[in-house]
């Protein structure tokens, strides 16, 4: 989102072959990735460290960054803070299961979403898809105004939501809610950036509200809202707006 991000000229094109840059230590999951990757097309670039990771962001220009937060150089969050001085590039967290707060500091401090270790290829590269259609999407670019997942129907510019065609009528925070998990659907919002979005800077530790929100958007929305299909909860993390 960030206005000083290098722009790729004109329409940027859907690079063919995506550059990925993976900063991970440990040798055995660089080797998994890459022969995950190679079956997709993209081109992987591969670091060990911290400091070798930050050179070849700047240097080769990738289109998103997988990102081990456990470095033998330095925090994993340091390299996010470093990346983000200048790039808005997806960067997905790769870290180790229960490392809750962790998880939630890397994506408050500009991660794009994370998966945990040990994690399904099929999980990663969802998310990578995700990652890179919002990133082609293109900071500063107004984005599409219509969303739909499934039965469900959400038009920013006319602010309508419908499920299965049928009007659904939402309070001004339900809507500002929804809202803002479309305009960033597929991808993780943690309670913090959800609560700052939505009801401001001064109210991100009442994250009872977005509970309260949450559960009263899926009664709206979902066929079941106890096995809710669009509004997932990643427990301890946030929320996840289903994208596909
Ligand atoms: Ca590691």
């Amino acid at each position: 989102m960030g206005s000083g991000t290098p722009e790729p000229s004109a329409a940027a094109p859907a690079a063919a072959h995506p550059v990925v840059l993976l900063i991970e230590d440990e040798p055995q999951i660089r080797r998994f990735l890459r022969a995950a990757l190679d079956t997709q097309g993209l081109t992987l670039i591969e670091a060990a460290t911290g400091e070798e990771g930050l050179a070849a962001a700047a240097t080769r220009q990738p289109e998103m960054i997988i990102l081990d937060l456990g470095l033998p150089d330095m925090d994993g969050l340091e390299v996010i803070r470093r990346v983000r001085e200048w790039s808005a590039i997806p960067i997905i967290i790769l870290s180790a299961r229960g490392q809750e707060r962790d998880k939630i500091a890397a994506l408050d401090a500009g991660a794009d979403d994370y998966v945990s270790k040990p994690f399904g290829v099929g999980e990663l590269l969802a998310r990578m898809r995700v990652a890179l259609r919002h990133s082609a999407r293109g900071a500063g670019e107004p984005g599409e105004s219509k969303f739909s997942v499934g039965d469900l129907q959400v038009d920013l510019a006319q602010r309508l939501v419908s499920v299965a065609g049928a009007p659904v009528h939402l309070t001004p925070i339900e809507y500002r809610l929804l809202a803002t998990l479309v305009r960033h659907a597929g991808k993780l919002l943690t309670h913090h950036q959800l609560l700052n979005e939505v009801w401001g800077p001064s109210h991100t530790e009442q994250a009872h509200y977005l509970r309260v929100y949450a559960a009263q958007l899926r009664r709206k929305l979902e066929a079941d809202p106890a096995r809710p299909r669009y509004l997932l909860t990643e427990p301890g993390v946030g929320y996840r707006l289903a994208a596909e």
